[in-house]
C-alpha cells in the first residue's frame, strides 16, 4: 500500500492546509522549517517521471494557492519548492510529492548544487541530443 494514497484517501490523518479534486497539500510530519507543506495528486503517480500534464497542471495551480497561503498566513518571503523523482535524488516515499519549504536566515538547510566544469562541448552534446 502506499502511505500518501491512504492519506489522499483520508485513511490515514494528515494536517491538510489545501484540497481541491485533483490535489492535496498537508503539513510534513516532520518540517525542515514551520511551515514546511507537501503537495500531491490524489491519484497515484510515482514521480514526475510518470506525472500526466493534466494532473501537472492541477499540481501547478495548487503549488500557487498553498505558496500564497504561506505568503499571507505565515508571511514566508522566502521558499524552495522541490521534487525528488527516483531513489538516487533522495526520494523516500514512492507517491509523487513537492516539498513547499519556507527559508529562514541561517536554518542550516543545505541544498547545494555542486559546480561542474563541464566544458561547452558536453553543453551542445546535450542541447543537441534534446533539441534533434
Ligand atoms: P522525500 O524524501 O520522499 O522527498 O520526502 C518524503 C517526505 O514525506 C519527508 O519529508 C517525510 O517527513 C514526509 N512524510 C513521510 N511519511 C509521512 C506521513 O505519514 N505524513 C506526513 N505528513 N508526512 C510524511
Ligand atoms: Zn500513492
Amino acid at each position: 500500500m502506499c502511505i500518501f494514497c491512504d492519506i489522499a484517501n483520508k485513511k490515514i490523518p494528515s494536517k491538510i492546509v489545501y484540497e481541491d479534486s485533483y490535489t492535496l497539500a498537508f503539513l510534513d510530519l516532520s518540517p525542515v522549517n514551520p511551515g514546511h507543506t507537501l503537495i500531491i495528486p490524489k491519484k497515484h503517480f510515482e514521480n514526475v517521471l510518470d506525472l500526466d500534464e493534466e494532473y501537472a497542471e492541477h499540481l501547478g495551480k495548487a503549488i500557487v494557492k498553498v505558496t500564497n497561503l504561506l505568503k499571507t498566513k505565515l508571511n514566508v518571503k522566502n521558499l524552495n519548492v522541490i521534487n525528488n523523482s527516483g531513489k538516487l535524488s533522495g526520494q523516500t516515499v514512492m507517491h509523487l510529492h513537492f516539498h513547499l519549504i519556507p527559508r529562514k536566515e541561517n536554518d542550516n538547510l543545505v541544498i547545494n548544487f555542486n559546480e561542474s566544469n563541464a566544458k561547452e562541448e558536453d553543453l551542445i552534446r546535450v542541447y543537441e541530443q534534446l533539441t534533434n
